[in-house]
């Protein structure tokens, strides 16, 4: 199962959120920790950030193992935002291995990644996915329903395809929206922002574990995490 993570605050350096980090994406990319399913993230990576004066965020994203990358390793250092969200991707048997199925997906201005997998034949065919990977088709899904809507739009999946598993991670430049449904999720409230992530960067104690099937909401006042009845 993939990784991923958000941060909501004060511009930080896209290398100091994903790459700096002794257990952030960069080392989960090869050594997760707590990954229930599969054992690296080596299917590609993806990042998706918000930038002054431009309401729909860039993304860098590829087919390549993150640990590989150098040209992003140069750059990433100079990238900063106060909104960003990235993933780190292995790949599901029987789906795509191309860019286009790396998270963030995305829609105007949000942005979607999803840590799990789902039986595509549930979901309405769509023609504005950005891949036939299942994630892509059911960002898609999401989108199309309302990104503010993702609690209900995962139940309703969940109750066509019981075996899924939906951890979303959803952007849009002002607040951070999260889903656990089968996977682990964290956050981490700093003086500067908050980070969610499936698996905390680092030891510190201040990491808040989110229970499964929750929502979980954050803005710059604060985060809030509600349960999601099946
Ligand atoms: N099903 C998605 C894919 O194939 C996500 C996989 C995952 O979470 N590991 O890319």
């Amino acid at each position: 199962m993939c990784r991923h993570l958000a941060w909501l605050g004060a511009p930080r350096s896209v290398s100091s959120l994903v790459l700096e980090n002794p257990h952030g994406l960069l080392q989960q990319s090869w050594a997760p920790r707590r990954q229930r399913r599969g054992l690296l993230n080596a299917d590609g990576w993806g990042v998706g950030l918000y930038v002054e004066g431009r309401p729909e965020p860039v993304r860098w994203r590829s087919s390549r193992p993150l640990w590989s990358d150098a040209s992003f390793a140069s750059v990433a250092p100079v990238l900063a935002s106060g909104a960003v969200l990235a993933a780190v991707r292995s790949a599901t048997v029987g789906m795509p291995p191309d860019e286009t199925a790396a998270a963030p997906f995305t829609d105007g201005r949000w942005l979607l990644s999803h840590n799990g997998r789902v039986d595509r034949s549930v979901l309405p065919a769509r023609n504005d996915a950005e891949s036939v990977c299942d994630s892509a088709i059911l960002a898609a899904h999401v989108f199309a329903e309302g990104p503010e809507r993702v609690g209900d739009t995962v139940r309703a999946v969940a109750a066509l395809d019981p075996g899924a598993f939906l951890n979303l991670l959803l952007a849009d430049g002002r607040q951070v929206l999260a889903v656990t449904w089968g996977d682990p999720l964290s956050y981490l409230v700093e003086p500067d922002g908050v980070v969610v992530a499936s698996e905390p960067w680092d030891d510190d104690p201040r990491w808040v574990d989110v229970p499964d099937h929750h929502l979980l909401s954050a803005t710059p006042s604060g985060v809030a995490v509600t349960a999601l009845e099946p």
